[in-house]
């Protein structure tokens, strides 16, 4: 790997090589430009570092300290961002359905949350992008949203599927099977196809899952990007102009040192990234960097992700075949009948025991010999979970606590609740999808209120009074800082955030690309789109799958 001089300026510095940033290193490395990705976690060695395991696989996630409160605090750990190198997309569960047209517009179409400063339009193209790049499998034709159909065939049914499929059956609701999953249904380059053993939320040792790590950051290596893990971002530098001139860090013996680059673009996930804006206040920008609208840390979402866990006669097994392979998005919009606006989705998800322990904890109260013996049943239970939109509020926020972690950083302090909307929603799915459930054939019923998929907190918008970014991450304050990572959602629908926020990352790639040397210098701020780069995707993305449908 390519390695830059200490004290050597690039042009871009990357903090956060996960999801998003993942694919805009490997962008901008393609398109020639000088970029050193700065990563507070390890660069996963897939073979040496990950099992297949559930308890073994813990170091995927982001467990340094955080303080969560509110009227529904939300949990971290497992339930978060990645760290490593891939951030999230190592854990994730790969589901990758896009959002709908409905969902830029919530404001102008059912007076709720906010329009987003672009339209599916827009995106539509990095959608088609990124499916092929990950690849995504799944059905010929998906027809909710935007119907349309993905170039890789579906994954067969594990026993939970079968599930969802018979309770939806027998209600009437239409369910599609076998994706959109980024997870290979046949081995493609020299990625192995899924071996249906499902720990892809442990990483995916079989390399079958699309991560980052394993699609997009070779690449970026291969044409010069230098990824310098276990560096922890401390402070974004600036200059007297008030611009940009590179990143403090502690490098990965805890020294400070500092990355000097000509932009910055903060890709740290929707708590990491307002926590560094915050923490990097200086003279000139004493509430943190890019907040003169006050909204950095502000309109943070998650998605209600209440779980809902039925036992059988028969066996289940519903840790067989990745957890991620059918869905309906039959309620995704908003529908009048309903007292609440937008919707949700229903999803397969298969726990591990040590999950399914922690659901039966919560959702019965088992305890002692009372969980061991329903851990001993586990075989005999099947798990499917409500993706629901919950709306953007200002008062659900990441603040800084007077607390610091191990680098002398001050912790974020994370306040979440849920509104009147957001509680009605969450009555209503939980139920449909307890119906479902029962529909199903199951004997007993259960469920564990959760949330999901942390999103917002420097959201995108045309008006730089109340959101933190133009539309393709450039903060309204600071030319030369860019934002690429969920925390841009304006809004979140109930579509899981990971392919919008690696479709997002393209997007904004093209841009700078297109833009060229006229993103370094101040002033001068054109929005018009970009030509859409295919020639920069890595390597085979072509040429594959089956005729797509139009
Ligand atoms: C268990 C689980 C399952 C999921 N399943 C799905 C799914 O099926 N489909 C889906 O769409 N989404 C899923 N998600 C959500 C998805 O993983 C995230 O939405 C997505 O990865 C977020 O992308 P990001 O680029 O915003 O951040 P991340 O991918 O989390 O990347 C942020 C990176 O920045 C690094 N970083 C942060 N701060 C610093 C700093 N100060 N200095 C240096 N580095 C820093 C982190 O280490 C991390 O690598 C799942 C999440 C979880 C927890
Ligand atoms: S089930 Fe498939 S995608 Fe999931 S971990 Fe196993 S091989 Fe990987």
């Amino acid at each position: 790997m390519r390695r830059f001089q200490p004290g050597e300026e690039v042009d871009y510095c990357v903090v956060g090589v996960g999801s998003a940033g993942g694919v805009l290193v490997q962008r901008l490395a393609r398109a020639g430009f000088r970029v050193v990705g700065l990563e507070a976690g390890p660069f996963w060695d897939t073979e040496r570092d990950w099992v297949s395991d559930e308890a073994g696989s813990h170091e995927l996630y982001w467990t340094d300290p955080r303080i969560s409160g509110g009227t529904h605090p939300l949990s971290f750990g497992a339930n978060n961002s990645g760290r490593g190198v891939g951030g999230g997309s190592v854990h994730w569960a790969a589901f990758t359905p896009r959002l709908h047209p409905s969902d830029f517009h919530t404001y102008s179409l059912d007076g709720v949350g906010v329009d987003w400063p672009l339209s599916y339009e827009d995106l539509k193209p990095y959608y088609e992008l990124l499916e092929l790049e990950m690849p995504v499998s799944g059905p010929a034709y998906f027809p909710w949203g935007d119907p349309h159909g993905y170039p890789f065939g579906p994954h067969p049914m594990g026993a939970i599927g079968d599930i969802l499929i018979r309770g939806c059956t027998k209600l009437g609701i239409g369910v599609s099977i076998g994706g959109p999953v980024a997870i290979l249904a046949g081995s493609r380059g020299d990625r192995p196809h899924c071996i249906y053993r499902g720990f892809c939320i442990q990483g995916c040792k079989v390399g079958a899952k699309q991560s980052t790590l394993i699609t997009h950051v070779p690449d970026a290596v291969a044409h010069g990007a230098e990824i310098r893990d276990r560096c922890m971002a401390a402070r974004i530098n600036l200059d007297r102009e008030k611009r940009v001139t590179g990143v403090a860090y502690f490098d990965r013996d805890g020294k400070e040192a500092e990355q000097r680059a000509r932009a910055v673009i903060v890709c740290g996930y929707a708590i990491e990234t307002p926590r560094l804006l915050l923490n990097s206040a200086c003279p000139g920008f004493e509430s943190g960097l890019a907040n003169s609208s006050d909204t950095v840390g502000r309109y943070l979402m998650a998605q209600a992700g209440n779980v809902v866990l039925g036992r059988f006669d028969e066996l289940v097994r519903m840790y067989k075949a990745p957890p991620a392979h059918a869905m309906t998005e039959e309620f995704y919009e908003t529908d009048p009948r309903r007292d609440f606006a937008r919707g949700f989705a229903i999803q397969t998800v298969g726990p591990l025991p040590i999950a399914f322990a922690k659901q039966m904890m919560v959702a019965k109260g088992a305890w002692g010999w009372g969980l061991r013996r329903l851990l001993m049943d586990y075989n005999h239970w099947g798990a499917i979970a409500v993706l629901g939109e919950l709306l953007p509020a200002a008062d659900n926020r990441v603040e800084l606590s007077d607390e610091k972690d191990r680098f002398g950083l001050r912790i974020p302090k994370i306040t979440f609740g849920l509104h009147d909307n957001d509680e009605r929603l969450v009555a209503y799915a939980k139920n449909k999808v307890m119906e479902v459930m029962s529909a199903a054939g199951a004997e007993e019923v259960v469920q564990e209120a959760r949330f999901a998929h942390l999103v917002g907190a420097a959201r995108m918008g045309d008006d730089p009074r109340s959101s933190v970014t133009d539309k393709f991450g450039r903060t309204h304050d600071i030319d030369n800082l860019f934002i690429c990572d969920g925390s841009v959602f304006p809004t979140q629908g109930s579509a899981n955030p990971g392919l919008t926020i690696q479709a997002l990352a393209a997007r904004t790639a093209d841009y700078l690309i297109a833009r060229g040397d006229e993103v370094f210098r101040q002033g001068v701020r054109v929005l018009e789109a970009p030509p859409i780069r295919r020639d920069l995707s890595p390597p085979d993305t072509f040429g594959h799958g089956v005729p797509r449908l139009t």
